[in-house]
């Protein structure tokens, strides 16, 4: 662990990617101590947020950002970006939940690796000024990473940060941080461009779609998680089915199970598994066998897909009778399938 020589601890919210990483080594530099917060969501992305803790040589806190954040990205108060990210609301939300460690730490400032003008909506000037507002926290947040460019914090007034070996960055080239973590030897951050699953138009796709067919009270964390997960399809306002994609996403489809949700799986053949979403019943059960069959390899009429009932299995074979094939509406860019007829995963997360 880095010692601290001023006796001064901060509270950095660290994503697991560069630009908080080198917030806090700014800081550490100055022989500032940095407790790290990192938090938890369905909508980001997996990160080594532990490993660039250990780099830093600072202590890690994780909590998820929970059920409330639901609430939040449905009915964002200053309305979502370019897909659906909220992030006005949602960095106000995530002071909110780093305050607590000040006091349990005995921290006296909070620090983010925000940058001036490096996104359009929550890292304007005037969008800085509303977080800080909107959170309480006005003067006492601050930002190694673009601090000179802004006005003098409580802490820099009051002579436990040094503003003159704070940076003045701004905009969306990466240049001068990618510079720093040479300097530094840091390399464990997630690559730039990476992190949040709201920026991603598929997933916010997915996302809206569940929003629109499922009540507020009955949206779960879970029903979030599931949108990372196989090819989505919509087929009525009641039904979608979610179709795995290769054989990891159909053994994560079935962790999803659960009331209204149910799977359908080939038995002896190579094919996805289907996870029924919604409304229940013999068109429900057809409309997922058909789907299987057209994305299964091997398919032949004797083949069965099973499903649980109760206690145990239900058979059926492909051969039964099923009607004609449904008309399904995909909910993100359908990628070719692969030799395997699995379908590779997209995600594509532009900050
Ligand atoms: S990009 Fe995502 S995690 Fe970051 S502030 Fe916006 S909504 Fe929140």
């Amino acid at each position: 662990m880095v010692q601290s020589v001023k006796n001064i601890r901060a509270v950095g919210l660290l994503s697991g990617g560069l630009d908080s990483a080198l917030a806090a080594r700014l800081l550490i530099e100055q022989g500032i101590e940095v407790i790290g917060v990192h938090l938890e969501s369905p909508t980001a992305c997996r990160t080594e947020v532990r490993e660039v803790a250990r780099e830093l040589g600072i202590r890690l806190e994780v909590r998820p950002k929970g059920e409330e954040y639901l609430r939040l990205l449905r009915h964002p108060r200053f309305g979502y970006g370019r897909n659906m990210n909220p992030c006005i609301d949602c960095r106000v939300f995530m002071f909110h939940l780093g305050r607590p460690y000040l006091e349990e730490y005995d921290a006296r400032f909070l620090f983010t690796g925000e940058v001036l003008g490096q996104r359009p909506m929550s890292q304007t000037r005037a969008s800085l000024d509303t977080i800080d507002r909107q959170s309480g926290l006005e003067g006492w947040i601050v930002r190694p990473l673009s601090a000179r460019l802004l006005p003098e914090t409580e802490p820099e007034r009051r002579g436990w940060v040094d503003r003159r070996r704070l940076l003045a960055i701004f905009g969306r080239s990466r240049r001068e941080q990618l510079a720093l973590a040479e300097r530094y030897g840091l390399r464990s951050y997630q690559s730039p461009g990476g992190g949040c699953l709201l920026t991603d138009p598929a997933f916010s796709h997915r996302l809206r779609d569940l929003f629109d067919h499922t009540e507020e009270h009955e949206t779960s964390l879970a029903d979030v998680e599931l949108l990372r997960v196989g090819r989505h399809l919509r087929l009525s306002p009641e039904l979608k089915i979610v179709l795995g994609r290769n054989a990891d996403e159909n053994r994560r489809l079935a962790g999803f199970e659960s009331h209204g949700r149910w799977l359908v799986e080939p038995v002896d053949f190579s094919g996805p598994s289907a996870l029924v979403c919604g409304a229940g019943g013999e068109e429900a059960l057809r409309q997922a066998i058909d789907l299987i069959v057209r994305y299964a390899r091997a398919a032949t009429p004797e083949r069965r897909v099973r499903w649980r009932n109760g206690d145990g299995f239900h058979y059926r074979t492909l051969g039964e009778p099923t009607g004609p094939a449904p008309a399904a509406r995909p909910l993100a860019p359908a990628p070719a399938p692969d030799d395997d007829g699995a379908l590779p995963i997209t995600s594509r997360n532009a900050p």
